[in-house]
């Protein structure tokens, strides 16, 4: 069971995790006696808290563990206690889902009383989903163990926490640096009748176990196999939730495609039948299908599959030193996939510790929590975050940094044009010529239609293009050569940033395709790294014409192999031919 545990900066968090591993005999032999040791030579006061650094100095030199964790076993389980250093640092950890707990524990100082990070702390693992906390009182020991003085934290407390909607398993009064109630009921304040730390904790639920659960992996990565005439791909990624085996169908989202699993492969290892949540591995499919990292994998037949779409609502937590504002575009980070992000609009902003709402605020200022409603460019597969962690959380990247995180808590019908509304609206409207394109073009009676080249970069491209345009003319096509790079510095002026907008690039240039086929002409096209996906929208705004598709240098297509794939890469001219020569058979 994960734990995360959190509470304003000196209030005792680190002693009580030291205490806790401790009380419970899960420190190494030696280790505090070492630790008080070298306390004594330095002349230092010896802290539980030191243990926690000694045991995260000695996990850093491991590489699989985790600075931010420790371990240890009660009698009913284990644990994996998450510390959360600073609030900034926790909630980037929460959102990222670097850690993610089952419940929490949160650490007030009886002495310094309900700090505004208190609150804070409590706002975030409500608004993060965590539902179990408990709520240790600390250093009772400087209040001199007074029901008084416990009494009146656990009612403000209590009190705020019912605001947000949170009722606390327990509030426990403890003395961490003396071991009162942690593992060992305290003979000092006898008027507490709960239980102690460790057993309120034993008590907590466990949540169901992340291998019982509908299967998720978000793609990582597509490595193809390299030996000669093996054409298969490895679908990698970690399995995030669930369990699969050899046969078992599956269906990627956003994208739809399905096929199924044919073996499962580990690095190193013996293949398997089946594997489950928190595996890194990868899969080799029955039928290859073109599929692109921060896809989804899911079980075709379970039934709670992922959500795909452009929008959804969201509790999100802003960090930024900007305030998050409506219509700026963002990165969002969600399991593998990125897309770009704008805020459509914010419900309600409240501020972590005040916890004042207002519902007229039209930006998100740091450390304000907002309901809002989050819009992707492209579309994406998510979760909500009662069914699954992994991918009902996400982070919001501002100029390469993290700005903020949160949790995606309903789908929204998305109200963005797709691709195929825009080509009906568009049909809708297009005026049409008086003249057909055969009198137009008068002798010419070829029918129009696309020669599409694409491939790596530096294929050469533009020079078999340009040669085969001349051949096609010669032979009394109207032909006509267009590069991608025509359209982006001039269509495409107003969006330059390649990357960002590549999908409104491609769209641009295939309406300018469109235009240059109704006309009438044979278009011989350039532009690389087109994948699948693209090759499919470029076909819809086409629409039936004809189109031959080219791949100079390696085919990477999957699902439809290229008409042509020129290999010889330093031989335009030959290229150029062997296209025509396809063209006209
Ligand atoms: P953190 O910043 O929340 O991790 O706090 P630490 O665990 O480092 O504790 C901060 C200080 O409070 C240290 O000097 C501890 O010795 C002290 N402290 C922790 N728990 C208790 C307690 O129960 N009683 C008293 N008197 N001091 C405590």
């Amino acid at each position: 069971m994960n734990i995360v545990f959190t509470g304003h900066v000196d209030h005792g968090k680190s002693t009580v995790i030291g205490r806790l591993l401790h009380d419970t005999g899960s420190i190494p032999l030696g280790k505090l006696e070492a630790i008080k040791e070298r306390c004594r030579k330095n002349s230092k006061t010896f802290e539980y808290a030191f243990l926690l650094d000694a045991l995260k100095d000695e996990q850093s030199q491991g590489i699989t563990i985790d600075t931010a964790r420790c371990f240890f076993k009660s009698n009913e389980r284990d644990y994996i206690l998450i510390d959360a250093p600073g609030h900034i640092d926790f909630l980037k950890n929460m959102v990222s889902g670097a850690a993610r707990a089952d419940a929490a524990i949160l650490v007030i100082d009886a002495h310094e009383g309900i700090q505004e990070n208190s609150k804070r702390h409590g706002y975030l693992l409500s608004m993060l989903g965590i539902k179990q906390m408990v709520v240790c009182v600390n250093k009772m020991d400087l209040a001199k163990h007074s029901k008084k003085t416990f009494d009146e934290i656990k009612s403000e407390y209590a009190t705020f926490l019912e605001k947000i909607g949170v009722k606390p398993k327990a509030f426990i009064p403890i003395s961490a640096k003396n071991g009162e109630n942690i593992a060992k009921k305290s003979k000092l304040m006898k008027w507490y009748k709960g239980g102690t730390l460790l057993q309120e904790m034993d008590r907590l639920h466990a949540s169901k176990e992340l291998g019982k659960r509908p299967f998720r992996m978000p793609v990582q990565d597509i490595y193809k196999f390299t030996g000669s005439g093996d054409d298969r791909r490895l679908i990698a990624g970690r399995v995030e939730e669930g369990t699969i085996s050899v046969g078992d169908d599956v269906t990627f989202y956003p994208s739809s495609k399905t096929s199924k699993i044919r073996s499962i492969e580990m690095f190193n290892l013996p293949a398997r039948e089946s594997i489950g949540a928190g595996y890194s591995t990868s899969f080799t499919l029955t039928k290859e299908v073109y599929v692109r990292p921060g896809e989804v994998m899911c079980k075709t037949r379970e039934k709670s599959s992922v959500l795909t779409g452009h929008a959804f609502t969201a509790n999100l937590f802003w960090l930024g030193k900007e305030p998050l504002t409506l219509n700026k575009e963002y990165k969002l980070k969600l399991g593998t996939s990125k897309a770009y992000a704008k805020i459509r609009s914010i419900k309600r902003v409240l501020d972590a510790s005040s916890l004042k709402s207002s519902d007229s605020k039209l930006q998100v200022d740091r450390h304000e929590v907002a309901e809002c409603v989050i819009e992707t460019v492209t579309p994406i597969a998510f979760d909500l975050i009662s069914s699954c962690e992994a991918t009902g959380r996400f982070v919001l990247v501002d100029e390469y940094e993290i700005a903020g995180g949160g949790i995606i808590t309903g789908a929204m019908k998305n109200g963005r044009k797709e691709l195929d509304e825009k080509v009906l609206l568009r049909d809708m409207k297009w005026v049409r010529s008086a003249l057909p394109a055969k009198t137009r073009l008068g002798k010419y009676s070829h029918k129009p239609q696309l020669i599409l080249i694409t491939g790596k970069k530096n294929g050469n491209k533009p020079k078999i293009a340009k040669i085969l345009e001349v051949l096609l003319a010669k032979k009394g096509y109207p032909a006509y050569y267009i590069g991608i790079r025509s359209v982006i510095y001039g269509v495409d002026s107003d969006i330059r940033s390649a990357e960002r907008y590549r999908d409104e690039h491609l769209r641009r240039f295939s309406e300018v395709l469109n235009i240059l086929l109704d006309a009438g002409l044979t278009v011989v096209a350039t532009a690389s790294d087109l994948h699948e996906d693209d090759i499919e929208n470029i076909r819809k705004i086409i629409e039936g014409r004809k189109m031959t598709l080219v791949v100079a240098g390696e085919d990477y297509f999957v699902e439809r192999s290229s008409a042509v794939n020129i290999t010889d890469l330093n031989d335009p001219a030959k290229a150029a031919e062997k296209i025509f020569r396809r063209l006209s058979a």
